[in-house]
């Protein structure tokens, strides 16, 4: 038997590291719901853990199988996606600076201005992609993070992760990348030099849209690792026990859920690009998106599940679009099994750099001509 080293990731995940409970030989671990463990017979703590909040028993077996996914040396789950990315900025003190890119995730993108800022970083944002624009803002000695997500949201722009892990190591800083929406199955940033990668584990990594989570992989674990692990422990940002056993239930499916939805991503983006109703299609996956060269070299088994649709006409009219679906559902986030659709440019402030005829989808594991069917239904209406 290969051990976990030489096997698929698909199947790392499909077997969640294989362990069976020894007390009763069950395939799957149980829930632990104990919050406190009982010292041993020489009054040590069990395994070097004594309390839920600093070492979290509960979440052991899921951490290392998301580290073993992202080939990382360490991971740890935290209550949402938003607390692990906010834990690498944690990490840092007053007066460091950071270079993140313009087109990201929204939530941290606003935790950046409002608190990050406020807090004593020092940060710079930068058009998403742009390497050049990246390694003219990085201050040698000054920068410690450059923050990257790839694809990014919702325009799906693609980052070199190697050559931006180059730019920030030449600087001195650590490059962290929001892998969210690539997920292990088709990005592993750290064999591209990456330093971070954070997950929303409440998208892709669980699956079913029923688990808020959150996930930091470290390709090393030294002091910058240790000093989030204590951020962790000290801010209470664990997720529940039941959570982190819910995560790793859905992650044995992770591969089969993320490249069929993937594959019906691609169908989609390729049905609808030229469509008489839709001006462009923005997926990583059609040769004409901006990123798909370096897609090609950095993703796997497809391209993410993720694309948006810009139709031809106004705000109204995407709405109408989106109200139109009876397969999608109009909701916003991402990551399930059930395919979503969510007009971006109104959920977002005034004054937001959304296209206002763009339209997100999270493509979910439907039958792929279902999807397809529902989608020219919807558009339609714009014909009427
Ligand atoms: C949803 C999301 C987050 C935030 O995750 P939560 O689990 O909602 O806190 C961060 N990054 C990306 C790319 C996301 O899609």
């Amino acid at each position: 038997m290969a051990d976990e080293k030489d096997q698929h990731p698909a199947t790392v995940a499909a077997r969640a590291l294989g362990a069976v409970d020894a007390a009763t030989g069950a395939i799957i671990p149980p829930i632990h719901m104990a919050t406190t463990l009982q010292r041993d017979a020489n009054y040590e703590k069990p395994g070097g853990r004594q309390y839920i909040r600093d070492e979290g028993h509960a979440f052991l077996q899921p951490e290392a199988v998301l580290a073993a996914l992202e080939g990382g040396a360490d991971a740890l789950l935290f209550s949402a996606g938003m607390g692990a990315c906010t834990a690498a900025f944690h990490a840092l003190a007053p007066g460091d600076h950071v270079v993140a890119p313009d087109v990201m995730y929204y939530g941290l993108a606003r935790w950046l201005e409002e608190f990050g800022a406020h807090w004593g970083l020092e940060v710079d944002f930068v058009p998403a992609g742009d390497l050049d624009a990246l390694a003219a803002a990085v201050r040698p000695g000054r920068t410690r993070l450059v923050w990257t997500e790839t694809p990014a949201n919702p325009t799906w722009t693609v980052t070199d992760i190697a050559a931006a892990a180059e730019i920030a190591h030449r600087a001195g800083a650590l490059l962290g990348v929001d892998s969210t929406a690539a997920t292990p199955v088709h990005t592993r940033p750290i064999a591209l030099g990456a330093d971070l990668v954070a997950h929303s584990a409440t998208k892709y990594l669980n699956g079913h849209s029923d688990v808020l989570a959150g996930a930091l992989v470290t390709a090393r674990d030294d002091a910058v690792w240790q000093r989030i692990r204590r951020h962790r422990y000290l801010n209470g940002m664990l997720p529940g026990s039941v959570e982190a056993w819910l995560l790793l239930r859905g992650m044995r499916t992770l591969f089969v859920r993320v490249r069929q939805a993937s594959a019906s991503a691609q169908a989609i983006a390729a049905h609808f690009a030229g469509h008489p109703a839709v001006e462009r299609v923005l997926y990583p996956g059609l040769a004409d998106h901006p990123g798909h060269a370096v897609a090609r070299r950095q993703m796997q088994d497809g391209f993410g599940a993720m694309l948006s649709l810009c139709v031809h006409g106004n705000a109204e009219d995407a709405i109408r679009v989106a109200q139109g679906c009876r397969i999608f559902i109009t909701a916003t986030s991402l990551g399930g099994v059930e395919s979503l659709i969510e007009h971006r440019h109104s959920v977002e402030p005034p004054g937001n750099a959304t296209p206002a005829n763009l339209l997100r989808l999270s493509v979910g594991i439907e039958e792929t001509a279902d999807l397809i069917a529902d989608l020219e239904h919807a558009l339609a209406v714009l014909r009427r």
